[in-house]
């Protein structure tokens, strides 16, 4: 299927109502794996971090991370789950190169949280997601295949296999079926996974960070007729790793799912790939019904019973959710619900915050990292946060502007500096010279030169059409490399003229 061949997204939208299951898994901050004391730490020699136990050699057995039940514990709470008094971890069964076990230590029938729900929020609108389950497993190591073109394994000449990962603690929290969002279904998504990505942060239990794959999410989609009870056939497309795809594969799929019903075919129950270049998916393989994983329960971990003590004590320690810190923060920036909307799908609200604690103005900080910083993590396919400029540099461009020793553009051109690797903002302006000319002797040249340059112009100010002082302005913020301060030399063009602003 090619993207030519999708239907129209209105005329999808007319013929079907969408069907969405979201499963997010979320990989946990924890020190070591879930079931040995292998380190988490990111970037060691390939598989230096592995033990017997989560290498699956035989006699090594498993023992529960602590830390791993009681994150699983908090993210059940924050997303208003009940909490099991007891439960158990399951095998499910499969080989794969990069399990080396051959099952995945996981929950089945007796997940650790259930039945709970998150609120999102859609152009003001409070959405209801409700939540199926939240349950703890385990990571499985990482296949990398050489010689392809594409990376996959097919026409890879051989694969490299590392098992730092495995064992590594997810919680995969899975929603019930999302019903009723229409034609907001891609946007729910979306807003969903950034609701979700916000309370995993707040809760300490993992940074979540999407595009280093902590936290990843599969999308399940189906359409059925306006009206009609039963869901159609779901296809699942897998690993998607940002907020944006999260709305595109949803999008996607439903244009896609209603070609095919529309063109009289059917639903393949399959997993897809979803590819960023263009926003599509292409098929996986054809997706396994629970039986055939031959579930049951681990012989070699006891059941997990948290007690209630425990629970509650975790209850009343859970932090300012997300939701609530948003609407004590919309107060308190001044802003409306949709601009805090779009400083969360920005990923942005740490970084404005700690931009304001470092002593800049809401405003300001608001302003530089929705505008250029937004724009500049855009184009780099990176989230805010992984630009390499601090809220501590940013609120220092901020006091520059304060104080006047930098403008707009010159701010600009410092962040600029900052983000290329020069410095800090004080060493970036030393080093390219930004400065705002603020002698009033130089400045006041560059205004007199305009002046007798564009003499026309400054007739028609001295005739009362002050709106004029706009060209004469340009012409000394070129005169002087843009390095004036443009209100003071608005002023200095009136006052020679005797005119009042
Ligand atoms: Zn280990």
């Amino acid at each position: 299927m090619t993207v030519t061949e999708l239907v129209s997204y209105e005329d999808a939208l007319a013929a079907y109502e969408p069907v969405m299951g979201l499963e997010v898994h979320v990989e946990l901050g924890t020190k070591t794996k879930m079931f040995c004391g292998c380190s988490t730490t990111l970037g060691a020699e390939p598989n230096a971090q592995t033990c017997p136990t989560c290498l699956g050699l035989p006699g090594s057995l498993p023992v529960v991370n602590a830390t791993g039940v009681e994150s699983a514990i908090k993210i059940g709470l924050a997303l208003n789950c009940e909490i099991a008094e007891w439960c158990r971890f399951a095998r499910k069964n499969y080989f794969y190169p990069d399990m080396p076990k051959n099952f995945q230590t996981s929950q089945y029938d007796e997940p650790i949280a259930f039945n709970g729900y998150l609120d999102v929020e859609v152009d003001g609108e409070i959405f209801r997601v409700e939540i199926e389950r939240a349950h703890m497993e385990e990571d499985t190591g990482k296949s990398t295949h050489v010689g392809g073109a594409t990376g996959r394994i097919h026409g890879a000449s051989h694969s490299l296999l590392d098992y730092n990962r495995a064992g590594i603690p997810l919680i995969e929290i899975v929603t019930k079926p999302i019903v009723g969002a229409g034609e907001k279904a891609p946007e729910v998504a979306r807003a969903y996974v950034a609701e979700l990505r916000e309370l995993i942060k707040a809760l300490g239990v993992s940074e979540a960070r999407m595009e280093m794959g902590q936290m990843r999410c599969d999308v399940n989609l189906s359409l059925r007729p306006h009206g009609a009870e039963k869901f159609g056939t779901r296809s699942e497309t897998k690993n998607v790793n940002s907020l944006r795809s999260v709305e595109r594969a949803a999008r996607f799929e439903i244009q896609r799912h209603a070609a095919v019903l529309g063109g009289g075919g059917t639903i393949i129950q399959e997993t897809r790939h979803f590819h960023e270049e263009d926003g599509s998916t292409t098929p996986g393989r054809v997706k396994e019904e629970a039986e055939d994983y031959r579930y049951f329960p681990e012989p070699d971990l006891v059941p997990v019973a948290p007690s209630r003590e425990w629970v509650e004590k975790l209850r009343a320690d859970l932090p300012e959710l997300p939701r609530v810190r948003r609407t004590r923060l919309r107060e308190e920036w001044g802003i409306s619900h949709h601009e805090m909307q779009s400083v969360l799908n920005a990923g942005a609200i740490d970084l404005i915050t700690a931009t304001i604690d470092a002593g800049a103005d809401a405003g300001a900080a608001r302003k530089w990292w929705m505008g250029e910083l937004a724009r500049r993590a855009n184009e780099e396919g990176v989230e805010p946060a992984a630009l390499p400029i601090t809220p501590a540099q940013v609120a220092r461009v901020c006091a520059l502007v304060d104080e006047g020793s930098l403008n707009d553009k010159l701010a600009r051109q410092t962040i600029e500096g900052v983000l290329a690797g020069e410095g800090s903002p004080d060493e970036v302006v030393a080093a390219r010279g930004l400065k705002v000319v603020s002698d009033e002797g130089a400045l006041g040249t560059a205004v007199d030169e305009a002046i007798a340059a564009n003499a026309a112009i400054a007739d028609k100010i001295r005739g009362g059409k002050v709106a004029a002082a706009g060209a004469l302005v340009g012409a000394v913020m070129k005169a002087t490399r843009g390095q004036a301060d443009a209100a003071r030399v608005r002023e200095l063009i009136l006052e020679k003229l005797g005119v009042e602003g």
